[in-house]
């Protein structure tokens, strides 16, 4: 098991970094700052020892998380080896356009190489495998049963003193940091500490998009094998309102999340699941559903849309604060991205962390040179799951997303036909190539003769 990598600059690390929330955001972040801080110190409400899997505040545990490739990357480089750990439990990792049976609004993707290679896994597993790396680092302590009560400070403009108060104990603790992440999640408590500390909240981005999630985990039968790792159901307004997703996961099992939108609630009984599978397009997910044995309980989940606090337009965000994961931006959970945009925030803290060690430059106006740079990172996956989310209102959506959807609906259908449009599809779906690779002439060519021979008939 790797041991603290230290990549950053010689030089004196900072003192003191308190970490709020200790689930997959926390953890992929207290990585990162071990490399620059004396003492990481995870403050982690629930009671999670090292092997603890789904915890009470992070209920999203118990349903499928694809993680993207380009966040597969980027945790890769923060904990190498961690794709061959999970490998080893019978996590599979393959090629994307080999190995998913992937029924898009207009068909069923082309079955071929696309070169971008993805691992599945549970979700639970992956937040345990990190646990153990983090742990296993010398500066970062996890408090768990420890909820943090409020982050204040002495100097006005600042939040750099945090109050937490650990299961049992009879006070609270005050604890002064050089900084302060959060990583609590999407219940996070930071327009009350803003507020108290007379600072102005942050404004928020709010696009609904009601999902409700219904998944179980399903041991396979002995031996069994398919031409498949992943089966999956786009749902796409406004005529495909329900979806879901079946991946093989460790311990030879699959882990199955069936999904609605609005009224499309999928059951929770073994009946109605299965009634459920049997009405999407795509019959992989109803056949593995009956051929498995279901471990555990079916669980339920919904989701009420998008959501993005707009820290890095706050003119007083206050220094010694930032924000990560879902405390930050919480994504419509049917395009994947939450995982993948939070390992890509940790990547960049540790590059400006590394490169203000580097110029000796203090950590001053750190705050919000992050959060401006983390809104240049959600900007896109936030423009791609709002602008099919903004679908689904019966009227009255913004042009952008109107041209979004309709250039999108020509995308599928060339996809289905054209193994070249669907391997840039997938690349772009990834966050391993910008959207832009879709407007390329090669696409938007096809795109364009494609809409006006329909028009013409
Ligand atoms: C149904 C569903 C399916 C999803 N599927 C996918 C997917 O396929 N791919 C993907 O990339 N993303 C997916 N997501 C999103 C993904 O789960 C989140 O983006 C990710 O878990 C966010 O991690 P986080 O650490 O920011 O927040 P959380 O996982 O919510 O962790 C926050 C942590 O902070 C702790 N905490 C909260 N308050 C305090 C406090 N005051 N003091 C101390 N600790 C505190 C909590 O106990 C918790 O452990 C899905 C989400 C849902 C709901």
């Amino acid at each position: 098991m790797a041991k603290n990598q230290d990549n950053s600059p010689p030089g004196t690390r900072w003192g003191r970094a308190v970490v709020v929330g200790g689930g997959y955001a926390g953890l992929v972040t207290a990585r990162v700052l071990a490399d620059h801080f004396a003492e990481v110190l995870v403050l982690e409400r629930d009671p999670v020892a090292s092997d603890t899997g789904v915890h009470p505040h992070v209920p999203q545990g118990y349903h499928a998380h694809a993680m993207l490739a380009r966040g597969g990357e980027a945790l890769e480089v923060l904990f190498p080896g961690l794709r061959a750990e999970l490998a080893e439990l019978g996590a599979p990792v393959f090629d994307y356009g080999e190995r998913i049976s992937f029924l898009l609004p207009t068909g069923f993707a082309p079955t071929a190489k696309v070169g971008v290679s993805i691992q599945t896994f549970t979700r639970d597993e992956l937040e345990r495998r990190l646990r153990h790396r983090v742990l296993d680092l010398p500066t970062v302590r996890i408090l768990s049963a420890t909820r943090c009560e409020t982050v204040t400070s002495d100097t006005p403009g600042r939040l750099d003193r945090v109050r937490y108060r650990t299961d049992g104990a009879d006070e609270s603790v005050d604890v002064t940091a050089d900084l302060v992440v959060d990583a609590s999640g999407r219940a996070t408590s930071v327009d009350r500490w803003l507020a108290d500390a007379r600072l102005p909240v942050s404004a928020k981005n709010t696009i609904k998009a009601k999902i409700t999630y219904t998944s179980a985990c399903y041991e396979r039968p002995p031996g069994d094998t398919q031409d498949f790792d992943v089966a999956y159901q786009m749902a796409f307004a406004p005529g495909v309102p329900r979806g879901g997703v079946i991946l093989a996961v460790e311990h030879h099992r699959w882990m199955c999340s069936l999904l609605g939108v609005d009224e499309h609630v999928p059951p929770t009984d073994d009946e109605g699941y299965l009634d459920f599978a049997h009405s999407l397009g795509n019959p992989r997910l109803a056949e593995q559903i009956k051929r498995g044995t279901r471990q555990g309980e079916i669980h339920r989940y919904t989701n009420p849309g998008n959501e993005w606090r707009l820290h890095h337009k706050n003119a007083r965000w206050p220094e010694r604060l930032i924000a990560v994961g879902d405390s930050l931006c919480v994504f419509n959970p049917a395009y994947g991205q939450g995982l993948t945009v939070a390992a890509l925030e940790a990547e960049l803290l540790g590059r400006l962390l590394r490169d203000r060690r580097a110029d000796a430059a203090g950590l001053d106006g750190l705050s919000r040179a992050y959060q401006r740079a983390a809104a240049r990172v959600i900007q896109v996956p936030w423009t791609m799951a709002t602008s099919s989310d903004l679908m689904w209102a019966p009227a009255g959506q913004p042009l952008s997303a109107r041209f979004a959807h309709w250039y999108n609906q020509h995308v599928f259908a060339l996809a289905v036909r054209r193994p070249d449009v669907w391997a840039r599809f997938v690349r772009v779906l990834n966050m391993s190539a910008p959207p832009s690779l879709l407007f390329r002439p090669a696409v938007l060519g096809k795109v364009v003769r494609r809409a006006l021979t329909r028009r013409r008939n």
